[in-house]
Formats: C-alpha cells, structure tokens, sequence
C-alpha cells in the first residue's frame, strides 16, 4: 500500500471533475508512467490480468490450437479455452520451470496458431528460441508476464518480447492497482483492438463492430498505479533483501532445490519457490506445508495441481505428458515473500524447516 494520504491527495480531483471511468486523466497519465517504466512502445490497462490476457487473445484472431505450459495459474490456460482455442501443453525445464523450448516443435500442427509462455516466478523464458520457432512456422507469441513485472535480461524489458505480453497488477502481486492488468505490444493495431474490445466493441456513438465486454482500467485503480509505481524500486529492494536471506538460509541443504537467479536478469523477487525431494529431505512437500500452517506459517503450494488437472479440465489432458511439470508441482512450496517480512521471520521460517529434515 502507499502511504494513505498520498492516495488521498492522488485522488482529491476525481471529486471535482466526477470522471470515474471510462480512460480519464488519470488512466491517461497512468499508462504514460508505465510506458516509460516498463520501457515498452505501447500500453493497453484493463480491470484485471485475466481479462487483459483473454481479450489479447481474441484480438489477434487466433485459431486452432496454442501451445502453452500447465505450471502456471489457472488464468492461463481459462483465457485460451473461453477463446474457444484448444490449449496443447508443452512440459517446462527443470532449472527454472518455464517452458522447454526443445519440445515446443513437435507439439505444431497445422491447427497451431500461437505459443504463450509464461515468464512463471519472474523467470524469463528463452525468448530468442522462442522467436525462431515462431518466425518458422508463422505463429504469433505472447507471453503471460504476470509475474515479471519491471524484470530486464540482458537490460531489454521483458515486456518487448513476441507479438504482446500481459502483466497483472493484482493486489497479491509485486505492484498493484488494487485488481488491474496490461497489455505492452508493438503494433498499434493490436492497440485499437484492445481498446474496442475492453469497451463492449464499441468504435462510436452509433457503431458497435466488435464482440466485446467492460474491462477498463477505472481512475481509481490508475491512482492506486501512480502512486505504488513511485515506491517500486524501494520495494522491490527490500523484496531482495528477503530473497538474499532466504538463500543465505537454505542454499546448499539435501533434498532442497532452490532456483539460482538467472544470468544478466533484474529480478523482481516476485516469488521464492523451493523443491522438496522427499527422498532425500525425509519428509514431503505436503508434510512440511502442513507443519507450517501449525505455526501459522502459510507457504503455498503454487503452483499445484497442473491447470489442465483441476475438475473442470478432468480427463481431457494427461499430465504424464508433461513429466517435469508434474513432478516440480507435487514438490514445490513457495515461502512467504513480501517487502516487510522481517529477516529475523525470514530466519525463524527457515529454521523451521530445516528442523523437519529427517534424512
Ligand atoms: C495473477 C495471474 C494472472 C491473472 O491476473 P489477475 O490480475 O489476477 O486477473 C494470469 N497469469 C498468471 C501467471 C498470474 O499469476
């Protein structure tokens, strides 16, 4: 949260003119911001993530099938089915849990029409490889940035990458308009597009030409963005600081994986996953979850199950496919990470969990 009065002061205006909605001032000076902060050529804001991922979907037109991984949330996978696309799942790597570019080839069809990976924890994918097999077989790409908010690699912003990205400005995450979402993309057609789409296909007065619904990004929400976007880098610090303790605690442990930070990448220290094998740890990842929770310590089990396991996808996907993703979900636990987690807290977690190791 920002200081309180600096949302006050932020939002005094809105008072006098009465304008809410609808792209005002404050969305307008708000996208600006992000523009020069995410050092990306165009910005689209919607209400949430979600909503900017499904409607980037439907205005690039996609067809058939899109490649895409089942480590991630939810949102992913739902954004390409309720596109009336059919979503294939390629498996991830074991270092950092994104996709496995080496088995993206095989999975095309003549049906494929895009790849959407996520940059998952942060984590940038490989980009370049990506490119080359999207500039071979025509496809578009997008990828679900929703984690990589302000991460560079190789100092070019992670929102420049494929056709589109998405960011989610969710409350849970490391910058936050309260619920909010973007798009960052290269052509501005995709931007007129976007625009329609999240304003019920509306292009004037009298003519509706597109399918659309309501996703825009409200003046209250881009106050909320302003303001947090003048903190950011102080947070994201302190997100570091955390991070460096977490490592200092639990490097080099048996039956622990912890991700090394990826070469030339500014992090944004988004998330802290560990990877328990049990055969070396002794106990498992759902036995240590539960041992926390005693303590009132709420680590979670993101991300588990698969998207393509839950209910609502139950026996149309088959998670053996994907073996890497199936074994990094049933082991991993992400630890608490937020920019005031005290280190001595950062300590006492860690000595927790080291207490529980029985091999
Ligand atoms: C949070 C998230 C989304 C959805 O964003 P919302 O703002 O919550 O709608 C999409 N993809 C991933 C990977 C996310 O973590």
């Amino acid at each position: 949260m920002p200081p309180f009065e600096e949302y006050v002061k932020e939002i005094q205006s809105l008072w006098d003119t009465a304008w809410l909605t609808n792209m005002g001032r404050l969305h307008k000076e708000f996208e600006e911001k992000l523009v020069s902060f995410l050092k990306v050529p165009y910005i689209s804001l919607f209400c949430n993530g979600h909503l900017s991922l499904e409607l980037l979907l439907q205005a690039l037109k996609l067809e058939g099938e899109v490649i895409t991984t089942p480590f991630t949330f939810i949102s992913t996978t739902h954004a390409i089915v309720r596109n009336g696309l059919t979503p294939i799942f390629c498996d991830i790597n074991k270092d950092n849990y994104t996709i496995n570019v080496d088995q993206i080839e095989k999975l095309i069809t003549k049906k494929t029409s895009a790849i959407l990976p996520v940059h998952v924890y942060g984590h940038v994918c490989d980009t370049k490889a990506i490119e080359e097999i999207a500039n071979k077989y025509n496809l578009k790409v997008i990828y679900d940035a929703a984690h990589a908010f302000g991460v560079t690699i190789d100092g070019e912003a992670v929102g420049t990458f494929g056709d589109a990205s998405i960011f989610s400005f969710h409350a849970t995450k490391v910058f936050n308009t309260i619920e909010g979402g973007a798009v960052t993309f290269h052509d501005e057609n995709i931007g007129k597009e976007l625009y329609k789409l999240k304003n019920f296909g509306i292009q004037s007065e009298t003519v509706v030409d597109g399918v659309g619904v309501n996703a825009k990004m409200n003046e209250f929400q881009a106050a909320m963005g302003i303001c947090n976007l003048r903190h950011i880098d102080g947070e994201v610090e302190k997100r570091k600081k955390v991070v460096d303790r977490y490592f200092e605690n639990l490097e080099n442990i048996d039956g622990l994986c912890i991700t090394k930070e990826q070469k030339n990448v500014k992090s944004n220290y988004s998330y802290f996953p560990i990877v328990i094998d049990e055969t070396k740890f002794g106990i498992t990842r759902d036995e240590i979850y539960d041992e926390l929770r005693k303590e009132n310590i709420y680590a979670r089990k993101y991300f588990y199950p698969l998207t393509n396991q839950f209910q609502c996808y139950k026996g149309k996907f088959d998670k053996e496919q994907t073996p890497i993703a199936k074994y990094i979900s049933e082991r991993v636990l992400t630890l608490p990470l937020y920019a005031n987690l005290e280190l001595d807290d950062v300590d006492l977690i860690c000595n927790f969990i080291k207490s529980y190791k029985t091999a």
